[in-house]
Parts: C-alpha cells; structure tokens; sequence
C-alpha cells in the first residue's frame, strides 16, 4: 500500500468508495477473488463494479467483498468508515461518538456503532511470544488500588469478587494480558507459557509461582514488601506501568467494567500500548485486516 505522510494525504487517496473497495478486495484476495459462499475462484465481475458472480454449478450466488465483513449491511459509505479507522487506530485514547460524529458529519448513532466496531477490529488475534526480558505481574480489577500487594498474598483463598489479569510486557516491546481464575502455580505457569517464549529473562515481584519456571526461563525477583522496587534491570516498573494506564481506562471511561467484559478492555489498553511502536499506516492496514467479523468468513464457507 501507498503510505501516507498526513490524514489529508490519506483522505485525498481514499476519495471514492470504489477505491476504498479496491484495497478491501486485495487485501482480502489478493490477485484472485474467491467466492463468499462456497470459496470457489472460478467468479467473475459483474459489469460495471462491485459485485461478483459465483460461476460455480451449484452456488451461482452473488457477492462482493464486505460479504461477511464489518461492513456488511451498513449504510455508512466506505469512505468514513476508512476515515474513521484511520483516526481511532491512530488515536492514543480514542474518541468520544459526538466528536467523531461531527468530523464525518454522520449522526452520533452513527459514530457510536462505528466507534464500537472499530474498537473490536483493533483487538489483536494472535499476540505473538514475547522474548528477550520479560516483566510478568498481576493484577485485581474491581478492588482499592492501595491494597493491591496485601490482597495479592490473600487471594489464594478467593478473589473477593475481584478479577484476575495475568500480564507479560517485553521490555521495549508489547504486552499481552490475559484474565485467570487464580493465582495458583498451575495457572501462573500456564499464562506465562502462553505468552512468553523459552529461555527468556523474566522478571517478577516475589511471589513465589514464578520461580517454579526457572528450568525454562532465567528469573529474577523483585521484592516488593521489602520496599526493593528496583534492582539494578531487574524491575517491574513497566507492567506497574500498563497496570495504571489500564485501570485509568477503565475507571475514567467506563467507571466499572464487569468481569465478562475486561478481557475486551484489556486488549484495548495492549492495543493503545502495543500500538505505539508501529506507524500510523501500519496501524491502519493492521485494524483493516480484523474486519472479518460480523458472521465469519469461515463459518461462511464451511459445507
Ligand atoms: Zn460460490
């Protein structure tokens, strides 16, 4: 793709719905459109544009590429929508609906469902490995901030109606987060199998869970009752950072957030926070690529 110095240069590029559309069927397809409904390659264009024909004996059906899509079934012209992803994948806290509502001059229910949408295309669907040194925490969603490391130690014997985020953040690189149950050693060790790659450095507070990983990962502690918060590399300031950015999130905007709901939360604070080491087009085309969503393209094709 094209890249863009500015949002005007942007704008001026994706004037037209039919350009829009264009990106949208060779990101899709690439060369070779397939079809929606049955993924046969054997389609053709139908005169003058958007839709294709299905050519095979028993489909013959019609499509074009934002069947299955985000974008099926709206009304909103392309040309927003673009317009809007650009803005909100590029937005470090995003936006109020009113505010985007009158940039696009569309109605503030609208923006709203655009706003919504467009938060789930940014979710990240295959958070990769971290590596290199690697800070892992959790943390209480639900609770008094203040009594974060008392409550850490108690809650082997039951949460307190708070729920649990594992988190792992590469130094100088992104964060996964993911919601556990418990703090229990299995668990732990699960969460960081899943998101951290053998043989890195991990660095924890004290408790004891991660320290069963030493076979596999170089460990190193920080002992936060002792007042020992930082040790030379070996300090979690970074993951007690995104904590904070989190729960400002969180309680600033939505006041509270239900534990069936945090893990959407959670992966839009790593999205703000992973995002910030890419470039704005990049952070475009990775929002755009998440847009099959609304009835799944494989739950389409499947017989
Ligand atoms: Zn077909």
């Amino acid at each position: 793709m094209k890249t863009f110095k500015s949002i005007l240069e942007f704008q001026k590029h994706f004037n037209t719905d039919e350009k829009c559309r264009l990106l949208l069927e060779e990101q899709r397809w690439g060369s070779t459109p397939a079809c929606c409904f049955c993924g046969s390659t054997h389609v053709s264009r139908i005169k003058g544009g958007k839709r294709f024909q299905c050519n095979e004996k028993e489909c013959r059906k019609q499509f074009s590429v934002t069947v299955g899509t985000i974008y099926e079934n709206t009304k909103i012209p392309l040309v927003k929508w673009f317009y809007a992803m650009y803005i909100l994948s590029n937005h470090s806290k995003g936006i109020s609906s009113l505010q985007l509502a009158s940039w696009l001059d569309v109605t503030q229910k609208t923006a709203w469902f655009l706003n919504h949408r467009i938060r789930q295309m940014l979710t990240e669907k295959a958070p990769e490995l971290l590596s290199g040194i690697v800070e892992v925490d959790e943390t209480f969603v639900g609770g008094k901030e203040k009594n974060k490391h008392k409550n850490k130690k108690k809650v082997s014997s039951g949460t307190g109606g708070k729920t649990i985020v594992f988190g792992a953040v590469q130094r100088n690189g992104k964060v996964n987060t993911q919601i556990i149950p418990d703090t229990n050693l299995e668990t732990l060790v699960n969460a960081v199998y899943e998101n951290v790659e053998d043989g890195s450095v991990m660095v924890s507070d004290e408790q004891g869970s991660y320290k069963a990983l030493k076979r596999n990962y170089q460990h190193a502690s920080v002992n936060h009752s002792a007042k020992e918060y930082v040790r030379g590399a070996a300090h979690t300031n970074t993951i007690e950072g995104f904590w904070s950015l989190l729960k400002r999130q969180i309680v600033g905007i939505h006041h509270s957030v239900s534990p069936k709901h945090l893990q959407r939360y959670c992966n839009e604070a790593s999205y703000r926070y992973n995002a910030k080491l890419l470039t704005q087009d990049v952070r475009f085309i990775n929002a755009l690529s998440n847009c099959e969503g609304t009835l799944k393209y494989s739950q389409l094709i499947k017989k």
